[in-house]
């Protein structure tokens, strides 16, 4: 399927369509109420972006591709337009992931308005001085929960507000070792911080399938108050497309189709 086809598929160049067989049921014949896309897809040597067209063919998913603006992926405006012409070859979306603040100075805003999207996580958290604390790793240290929690928030909210974002990644994520304590720690009054944060940029909410969060109530709540979703696998490798707790959580909440979030044009404003 070559772009021009898939873009007619999926409704972008064919203006209101019907619902694509693509997007609301799969390989296997399981049928959904909500597209089957997955909006949070790295590439690597080993994973390319043939690897991922046949996913996309196999699974019924479509996808969108990000990567990293930083000294060792996406630097400046030259490798920011090779990968963007490279990946407008193939019917996926093109995103960014930036993930610390003040990634646009890197980049001419003419260029990064031609993306698609902008995800962004607060999982590397500044901590002054050109250093970070890495939430994701499995060595992240807590000392004290309490701190780590305003902290985290502080940071999260900022993300919200100052962050020039389509998308809202690992949402509700904790470190390893404070895990255990989620739904403790993620109190009514914390979420609906974030909520409200979000949905006053008019931030879609990422349900990531990696680490199976948000949970059931928090999306809910964010269904209520009419925030949209994505799905978000963070893969690297086969495991794109495949959206286990996503799809099941969608199904458990009665998320349909429009209460997803589609990457459209004049969507990156920085
Ligand atoms: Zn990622």
């Amino acid at each position: 399927m070559n772009r021009r086809t898939f873009l007619k598929n999926a409704g972008i160049a064919g203006g209101l369509m019907a619902m694509p067989s693509l997007w609301s049921c799969n390989a296997s014949g399981e049928k959904f109420d909500f597209p089957l896309t997955d909006l949070h897809v790295h590439l690597t040597r080993d994973f390319t972006i043939d690897h991922l067209m046949e996913l996309s063919e196999k699974r019924g998913v479509r996808f969108g591709v990000v990567e990293h603006p930083a000294d060792w992926a996406i630097k400046d405006d030259a490798d920011l337009k090779a990968y963007i012409n490279k990946l407008r070859q193939y019917p996926v979306y093109v995103g960014l992931q930036p993930m610390t603040p003040n990634w646009t100075k890197r980049f001419s805003p003419d260029l990064l308005k031609s993306l698609d999207y902008i995800l962004m996580d607060p999982q590397t958290i500044p901590l002054g001085r050109g250093r970070f604390q890495r939430i994701y790793e499995l060595s992240c240290y807590v000392e004290d929960t309490d701190e780590f929690m305003r902290r985290y928030m502080d940071y999260t909210i900022s993300v919200l507000e100052n962050e020039p974002l389509n998308i809202f990644g690992w949402p509700l994520f904790l470190p390893v070792c404070i895990a255990r304590d989620y739904y403790k720690l993620w109190t009514q009054e914390r979420m609906q911080k974030i909520i409200s944060a979000a949905k006053a940029s008019n931030i879609a909410i990422e349900i990531n399938d990696m680490s199976h969060t948000p949970h059931k109530e928090f999306i809910l709540m964010c269904k209520e108050q009419g925030l949209k979703f994505t799905f978000g696998s963070d893969s690297r490798n086969m495991n794109a497309g495949r959206l286990a707790y996503c799809k099941r959580v969608a199904n458990e909440c009665g998320l349909a189709k429009e209460d997803f979030y589609v990457p459209g044009k004049g969507d990156v404003v920085v």
